[in-house]
């Protein structure tokens, strides 16, 4: 589902990631740890091409990510393209991300109903559709019955993350467990093939982490493709069938959890583990 090939990522003379090389099959929960200042957020970021590579390759479920590759070169894709994989990949932050004048259910149904109807821009109007012109009385149905569909999915989502009774309430009215969760519905919406989680709980406090692991947990459960940043050594040998030591730009150590985290091979990850256990 994921794979990423000798990933290297600069900012200026800052090299951050020196030859990622990372494989993720579909349904598996691969989580990522290291250090502070090691790249994680980076490399997750490259994958939806929120930072372009340097080098390197990343593919999502078969499709190269931010470019076509012609001729043995790479190009760009535009950003209609890029935006078109991107949907395919739900991210979920350390920090909440909502809309803070939206409600849970506005949160939730954002995307799916901007998706819907894009804005047209005016330096491309062409690729606007020429839809031959339809009884007004019509489209408007429909898209109330569009607009209906998307509202009854994202009350499923919010009953899923647990918060069927919080749909109306507005994110300063949750709390960051429910946030959370709120997020996590909103990434859902779309529909993706993979989500990335880059410390989903750790700005949360320590009673509120349990909820929102657990719907992470349900999620993976249920066959979801995901690579998750996180230091929660628990969740990585519970629900975790890889895990990758990064530190410094590079793989430093990779494996089945539970092997890992009891007997990690390399000082820097003995370290580290020492450090989070
Ligand atoms: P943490 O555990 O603290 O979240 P991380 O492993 O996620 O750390 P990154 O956020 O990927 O680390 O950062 C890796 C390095 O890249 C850091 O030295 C950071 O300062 C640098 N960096 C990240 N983003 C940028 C940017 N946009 N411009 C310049 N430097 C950046
Ligand atoms: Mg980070």
């Amino acid at each position: 589902m994921v794979r990423a090939e000798q990933v290297h990522k600069s900012f200026g003379p800052l090299e951050v990631l020196k030859g990622i090389d990372l494989e993720v099959r579909a349904g598996e929960v691969c989580c990522l740890l290291g250090p502070s200042g090691s790249g994680k957020s980076t490399f997750l970021r490259c994958i939806n091409h929120l930072e372009k590579i340097n080098a390197g390759r990343i593919w999502v479920d078969g499709d190269l990510i931010g470019y076509r590759e012609r001729g043995g070169k790479l190009h760009e894709l535009r950003d209609k393209e890029v935006a078109a994989q991107r949907q395919a990949i739900g991210m979920v932050f350390q920090r909440f991300n909502l809309f803070p004048h939206m409600t849970a259910l506005a949160n939730v149904m954002e995307a799916p109903l901007r998706v819907r109807k894009p804005k047209a821009k005016p330096e491309e109007p062409k690729e606007q559709p020429q839809e031959p012109a339809e009884p007004v009385q019509a489209s408007k149905k429909q898209a109330r019955k569009a607009k209906d569909e998307v509202r009854e999915r994202a009350l499923a989502l919010l009953a899923r993350v647990g918060l069927a009774d919080k749909v109306n309430n507005y994110p300063g009215q949750l709390s960051g467990g429910q946030q959370q969760r709120v997020a996590i519905a909103r990434a859902l919406a779309m529909q993706p093939k993979l989500m990335l989680f880059d410390e989903p709980t750790s700005a949360l406090d320590p009673e509120l982490v349990g909820e929102v692991l657990e719907v992470m947990k349900d999620l993976a459960r249920d066959g979801m493709t995901m690579i998750v940043v996180t230091h929660e050594i628990g969740f990585a040998r519970e629900v975790g069938d890889h895990l990758v030591f990064m530190d410094g730009g590079v793989v430093v150590e990779q494996g089945n959890p539970r092997e890992v985290i009891a007997n990690p091979r390399h000082d820097r990850t003995k370290a580290f583990l020492a450090k989070v256990l």
